[in-house]
C-alpha cells in the first residue's frame, strides 16, 4: 500500500445517534494530519455513483450534536454484486481516493471485507448500530443514546400502567440481540424481560406474573426484544397472557423507530471521537481490515472479520440481577 492522502468516510446500514459526531471525528482527524476527506452518501450505493462531497473541519460545524447522518445512509443490494463493487472501485481510482473508513454494522462490515479482498482497498470500521451486537467492543456507537430512550419511554408507561392497573408489554429494537431489552429493562425496573438469547417459556412468564400480582404488585411492565425466543410476537403474547389471566387489563406498546433517533448522549459523541481519531490514524499508518472499539475503557482495534464473526454474548450476571430484581 501506498502514502495514504484521500481518505473517504461513509455511514452505512441502519441508522444510529452518534453517527454525526464520529464524520465530525473522522474529518477533523484528516485535518489534523493534512490529509483530504470525502464524505461518501447513502452507503454502498452512493459510492457506485460516485456521490461525494469533499469535507473540511469547518462544514462538518455543529453535527455533534444532531442525531440520524449527514451523509445519509443506505442499503444496496447492487454492491453485493461484483459489478456493483467493480464500479464502486472504478469511483474511488477515478477520485484519488485510497482509504475507507465504513461506520455501519456488521453487515457493513462484510462488504468492506469483501470489498478489500477483491481489491486490497484499505478498510477500517467504526460500530455504529443502535443494537450493540458486534465483537471487539464493550459499546457500539448509538447504543447508550438508544437505551436512553427506551427507559425514559417505559418510566412513562410506567405512569399510566400504575394508574389503571395495568400489565403493559412494551417492545424494543433487538432482533438478534437482546442488550437494549436486558439492559432497559432492568434501568426502567421491569418485572420481566424477554430477549433473543434465552428462553424463558411462557408457562414461566404467567408463573411470574402470578407471583408478581400475589405479592401486592397491581401493576407490571414486560420488556419483550423483537426477536424473543417465545415465536410469539409481542401482541400474541399479550393475548395470550390475557387469556390465562383476565384479572389483568393487559396493553401493548411497540417503541419502534423512536429509538434510533434523537440527540446523541454525552457518552455516545464521546465515544464516537475517539474511534474515529484511532480510525484516520490506524488507516494513515497503512493499517487495513480491522474495527476500531472499545474495551476497558480504552481504544482498541479487532480483525475485522473477528468482528463480524466473533458473536456477542449477552451478560448473565445481569439476568440474574433482573431476576432478583422482579422478587
Ligand atoms: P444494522 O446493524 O443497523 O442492520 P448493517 O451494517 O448490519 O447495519 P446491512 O443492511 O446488513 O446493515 O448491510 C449494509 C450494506 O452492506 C448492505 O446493504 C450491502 O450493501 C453491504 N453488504 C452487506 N453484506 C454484504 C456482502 N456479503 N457483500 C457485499 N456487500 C454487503
Amino acid at each position: 500500500m501506498g502514502k495514504i492522502n484521500k481518505i473517504a468516510v461513509m455511514t452505512s446500514g441502519g441508522d444510529s445517534p452518534g453517527m454525526n459526531a464520529a464524520i465530525r471525528s473522522v474529518v477533523r482527524t484528516c485535518a489534523y494530519y493534512s490529509k483530504e476527506c470525502i464524505g461518501v452518501y447513502r452507503g454502498y450505493q452512493g459510492m457506485i455513483e460516485g456521490d461525494f462531497t469533499t469535507l473540511t473541519a469547518r462544514n462538518i460545524n455543529n453535527i455533534i450534536n444532531k442525531g440520524g447522518t449527514i451523509l445519509k445512509s443506505a442499503r444496496s443490494d447492487e454492491f453485493r454484486t461484483p459489478e456493483g463493487r467493480k464500479k464502486a472501485f472504478k469511483q474511488l481510482k477515478d477520485n484519488n481516493i485510497d482509504g475507507l473508513v465504513v461506520i455501519g454494522g456488521d453487515g457493513s462490515f462484510t462488504g468492506g471485507v469483501v470489498f478489500n479482498k477483491e481489491y486490497n482497498f484499505p478498510v477500517i470500521g467504526i460500530p455504529g448500530t443502535i443494537d450493540n451486537d458486534i465483537f471487539g467492543t464493550s459499546h457500539t456507537i448509538g447504543y447508550d443514546t438508544a437505551l436512553n430512550t427506551a427507559v425514559d419511554a417505559i418510566d412513562k408507561i410506567r405512569d399510566t400502567a400504575s394508574s389503571h392497573n395495568r400489565l403493559f408489554f412494551v417492545e424494543v429494537m433487538g432482533r438478534d440481540a437482546g442488550f437494549i431489552a436486558l439492559n432497559a429493562g432492568v434501568g426502567a425496573g421491569a418485572e420481566e424481560i424477554l430477549i433473543p438469547e434465552e428462553n424463558l417459556g411462557l408457562d414461566r412468564l404467567l408463573e411470574s406474573l402470578v407471583k408478581s400480582r400475589k405479592s401486592g404488585k397491581s401493576s407490571s411492565i414486560v420488556v419483550v426484544a423483537e426477536g424473543d425466543k417465545s415465536g410469539k410476537n409481542v401482541f400474541e403474547l399479550a393475548e395470550y397472557v390475557e387469556e390465562n389471566m383476565p384479572e389483568y387489563d393487559v396493553r401493548v406498546s411497540v417503541l419502534g423507530h423512536m429509538q434510533r433517533g434523537g440527540t446523541p448522549s454525552c457518552f455516545d459523541r464521546v465515544l464516537a471521537s475517539r474511534l474515529g481519531v484511532k480510525a484516520i490514524e490506524m488507516i494513515i499508518e497503512n493499517k487495513t481490515n480491522l474495527m476500531i472499539g472499545l474495551k476497558n475503557n480504552t481504544v482498541i482495534t479487532t480483525d475485522l472479520e473477528e468482528a463480524i464473526t466473533g458473536g456477542h454474548e449477552i451478560n448473565k450476571e445481569l439476568l440474574r440481577v433482573s431476576d432478583i430484581m422482579s422478587t
